[in-house]
């Protein structure tokens, strides 16, 4: 998969080359990562890409000139989809992950930056995706948090499979505990039916585990999986 980010800072994704799994994802050619930098666009000697904001107000704007000119400069692969960063998107799920993840060949995604982008910009945007209700101060952890997450999930980068499928958000529930060596560490033990060597036991176990964790945790994934128990069932 090709993924191109558009941001002011592009160093700071430098990092996501080195990052265990996901750098030897890179490594491998199993996602590339091209960066641009609206700056490498802008016009006028000083490469100005920020402006005050049209009715006054607090702040710096994001001008949309270097911006639409980066974003057209990108090649154009066929599957394609472009993402806004933004606190005012749709709060960012698993299953966009997993959809981005299996359905495209590249993935662009936008940068903001200062008190905020000209609303122009969002016309370069299929979709506007936030990675939680509070506010950073540019685009580029939200932009890393998606990359993450889709290059995991790319045939590949994570050893097992299984692990993806079991994990927690890729159903409803969250995951059941894990345990390793040693089997007592400061009087806690391993539940004795990990131990057991029963199959069976060890997967309904974990399956109560499961539910109790949601239920307890995230009272409102819980509800929504009662209810598709419910509707398979019927
Ligand atoms: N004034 C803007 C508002 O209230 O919507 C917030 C601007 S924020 C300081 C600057 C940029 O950081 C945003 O344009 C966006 O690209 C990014 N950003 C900040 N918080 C974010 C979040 N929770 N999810 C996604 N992007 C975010």
């Amino acid at each position: 998969m090709r993924l191109d980010v558009v941001s002011l800072a592009p160093e700071a994704f430098a990092p996501l080359l080195g990052l265990g799994v996901i750098g030897r994802a890179f490594a491998a050619g199993i996602a590339t990562l091209h960066t641009h930098n609206p700056r490498d666009f802008a016009e006028g000697k000083y490469r100005k890409v920020d402006d005050e904001p049209y009715g006054g107000g607090a702040g710096m704007v994001l001008k949309p000139e270097p911006v639409f000119a980066a974003v057209e400069a990108i090649p154009v692969l066929p599957r394609r989809r472009t993402l806004l960063m933004s606190p005012q998107g749709k709060p960012l799920q698993q299953a966009d992950l997993q959809h981005w993840a299996t359905g495209l060949d590249q993935l662009v995604l936008i940068c903001g930056h200062y008190e905020g982008f000209d609303e122009r910009i969002r016309t370069l945007a299929d979709e506007e995706i936030s990675i939680g209700d509070f506010v950073l101060t540019g685009g580029e952890l939200p932009a890393a948090v998606i990359i993450n997450g889709v290059v995991r999930l790319l045939p590949g980068t994570v050893g097992t499979a299984d692990s993806l499928v079991e994990e927690s958000h890729s159903s409803l529930l969250l995951e059941h505990p894990h345990y390793t060596r040693p089997a007592n560490f400061r009087s806690m033990d391993v539940p004795a039916v990990l131990r057991s060597g029963d199959h069976g036991a060890i997967a309904r176990w974990r399956a109560e585990q499961q539910q109790q964790r949601t239920q307890q945790r995230r009272p409102d994934l819980y509800a929504r999986w009662r209810a598709q128990q419910l509707e398979q069932q019927q």
